[in-house]
């Protein structure tokens, strides 16, 4: 994929000392063509390698003393900027309810989204939301909305698919005041194609509501296709967002890199699965990082913070950032890890992680976090700070003295490793974003 790709790119620029204009050169061309392999449009990579180009064979760039660094720290700051360089928010009207439309080609995860972002409304920004079922004509759409709002408990506006979506929009909008919803999130119809009913139609709507948003839901598997699609919705209709869905599948990223330059509007959500809450607000540094294989350090701080408080997120943290971290802390943090979900989905996360081979080994359940608290236990003070002088023998007294076997007591021991080696690669993490203000 791109980030495999770019990230070997980088590994062989990272320690150089001194960078020719020559290796900055050898190293745009692997980028041009990592890119391009993963579907970002040509003119946008034209653009972009001109720029990084021009930046890393500045006169501070090679006088530096870590030219290979700078031009990595370009990278990521160009491929940010790219894709809106700053989170964007959600509107807020200041004459409630906040209206927003919802639109799309069929299948792209329009409906879902919908449902998605109603629970995210909900539960990170507290507010009361209201869904409006106006896709009259794909079958069972309306059923769908309210199977969607029967699951997260919040209410479906609808009318039935015999009455217009223009007119659905205006009645769902009195009733939303009434009943005192500050966010109306209206459902519409997608077709297979562009096509100038589905537009019309969507422009009408657009016209009668006056929505804060119009957010348009495309598949991120569809590449250079969504990128199309993004530019004539933008023109009919005037976008204010676009949500990237199944970001969860084998997409090559093209998608996420390009929609932004072409249509001038930023990416606001991204969908990672069919469950509700598999939405996630867009951070274009977070993206940057992750493309560049330096891991999403943010949201694995962020997701630490939602469960364990943050002096010990802090510390995590650090011990993660300068690899100091023991077997003592790793028995530590498992009963913590307990409570932030699975803890190879948290790894996953971590800089370099798609890189080690032993990842998917490191699938830990309940049952087994309760093994490996008992052989470390079984440890000694020394052993458990200093792993590497567990020979066979004491390997054997481990295994016996916690009641599990050997090959338990090594695979243990294997994974620790790599999680170490995986922290290693931490260092040299960026500081955390400063960003304020807004919805977001
Ligand atoms: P609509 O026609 O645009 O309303 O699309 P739907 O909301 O009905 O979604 C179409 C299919 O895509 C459904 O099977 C969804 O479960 C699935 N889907 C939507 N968003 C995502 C996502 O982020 N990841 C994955 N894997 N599937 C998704
Ligand atoms: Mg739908």
């Amino acid at each position: 994929g791109l980030a495999d790709r770019l990230q070997n790119t980088i590994q062989k620029i990272r320690g150089k000392g001194k960078v020719s204009e020559a290796d900055v050169k050898e190293m745009m061309r692997e980028v041009r063509l990592a890119l391009l392999e993963a579907d970002v449009n040509f003119k946008v990579v034209k653009q972009f390698v001109k720029k990084v180009s021009e930046r890393a064979v500045g006169q501070d760039v090679m006088k530096s003393l870590t030219p290979g660094q700078q031009v990595i720290k370009i990278v990521k700051e160009e491929l940010t900027e790219l894709m809106g360089g700053e989170q964007s928010k959600i509107a807020v009207s200041n004459r409630p309810p906040t209206v927003i439309m919802m639109v799309g080609l069929q299948g792209a995860g329009k409906t879902t989204t919908t449902g998605k972002l109603a629970n995210l409304l909900r539960k990170k920004y507290n507010r009361n939301p209201m869904l409006v079922a106006a896709d009259i004509y794909r079958p069972a759409a309306i059923k769908q909305l309210e199977t969607l709002g029967k699951q997260i408990n919040m209410p479906v506006f609808s009318l039935g698919d015999q009455v217009s979506p223009v007119e659905i929009a205006k009645q769902a909008i009195a009733k939303a005041k009434e009943d005192h919803h500050d966010y109306v999130l209206i459902d519409t119809a997608g077709r297979l194609h562009v096509d100038e009913t589905l537009m019309t139609e969507l422009k009408d709507v657009k016209d009668l509501t006056n929505p804060d948003e119009i957010f348009l839901v495309v598949d991120a598997m569809t590449g250079q296709d969504a990128v199309n699609v993004a530019s004539s919705f933008n023109e009919q209709l005037g976008l204010t967002g676009v949500v990237l869905t199944k970001l969860d599948g084998d997409t090559r990223g093209g998608a996420a890199l390009s929609i932004r330059s072409v249509t001038e509007t930023p990416i606001k959500f991204i969908g990672l699965g069919e469950k509700l809450d598999a939405i996630e607000a867009f951070h274009p540094e977070r993206m940057a990082q992750r493309i560049l294989g330096m891991g999403d350090v943010l949201s694995l701080i962020e997701k630490a913070q939602a469960n364990v408080d943050e002096e010990k997120a802090k510390e995590l943290e650090k011990k993660m950032r300068t690899a100091s971290f023991t077997l003592d802390d790793f028995l530590e943090q498992l009963g913590q890890v307990k409570t932030m979900g699975p803890l190879d989905e948290l790894l996953k996360m971590m800089p370099g992680a798609n890189k080690v081979k032993g990842l998917n080994n490191l699938k830990i359940d309940d049952k087994q976090i309760a093994h490996v608290e008992a052989i470390i236990q079984s440890m000694t003070q020394e052993e458990k700070s200093q792993p590497e002088i567990i020979n066979a023998g004491r390997r054997k007294r481990i295994a016996k003295g916690s009641g599990r076997t050997v090959p338990e007591v090594n695979r243990l021991l294997k994974q620790f490793e790599e999680m170490k080696k995986m922290m290693k690669q931490m260092s040299g993490m960026q500081q955390k974003g400063k960003k304020k203000g807004g919805l977001k």
